[in-house]
């Protein structure tokens, strides 16, 4: 334990220069806006100001945007309400997408965010509704501090590249699986 000890405090002491992280949390498993979420809650305990950006929501009465979006410093915005999904118009969500990164856009330009999170992102990407080049530059664009957040999916390999942190959360078992509906508090 003692020479364990010693070699996990050498590699604390070598980790010493701060920087704004890119997380990317992705995997078919849950845990991915949760855990983003944590991190809004982290960030706001210090007093920091946060952004979230929410991209594929189908309900608005969510615990997270209730407690967290209510909470001063926090600027909440959903922007996924207006995708087709059913008519597959794809002009439209494109559109829908667009007029969302835009509002991703200033937050990523505003230095006054300690913290951003574009929620469900990855999707926008794999439908092919935004370019992944675009993306990865407005991000490597931000402020030097600030720290953002992405959940989702199938995150395309740029933005694994650029990200500084990465976990896929595997799907072991899910109690969808067994019909049990999504619990308010847990899922939503
Ligand atoms: P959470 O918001 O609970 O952290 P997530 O962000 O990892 O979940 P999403 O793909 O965004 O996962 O799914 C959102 C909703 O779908 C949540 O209600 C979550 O419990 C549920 N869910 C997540 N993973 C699975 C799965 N593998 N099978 C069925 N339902 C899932
Ligand atoms: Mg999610």
């Amino acid at each position: 334990m003692a020479r364990k000890k010693k070699v996990i405090d050498a590699a604390i002491a070598q980790a010493n220069q701060d920087k704004g992280l890119l997380l990317v949390l992705t995997g078919n498993g849950k845990g991915k806006s949760s855990s983003a979420f944590g991190m809004v809650a982290r960030s706001l305990g210090y007093g920091f100001k946060v952004g979230v950006a929410q991209f594929l929501k189908s309900r608005r009465d969510t615990g997270e945007e209730k407690f967290l979006g209510a909470q001063a410093g926090v600027d909440w915005q959903v922007l996924g309400d207006g995708f087709t999904w059913d008519t597959q118009d794809k002009a439209a969500d494109t559109a829908t997408a667009q007029r969302g990164w835009q509002v991703a856009q200033a937050m990523l330009r505003d230095t006054s965010l300690h913290l951003v999170v574009l929620d469900e992102l990855t999707y926008l990407l794999k439908y092919g509704y935004l370019e992944a080049a675009q993306v990865c530059a407005d991000l490597a664009a931000r402020p030097a501090m600030q720290h953002v957040v992405i959940t989702g999916r199938a995150a395309p390999d740029c933005l694994l590249e650029l990200a500084d942190t990465v976990s896929e959360i595997n799907d072991v078992k899910h109690a969808y699986r067994a019909g049990i509906k999504a619990q308010p508090g847990i899922d939503l």
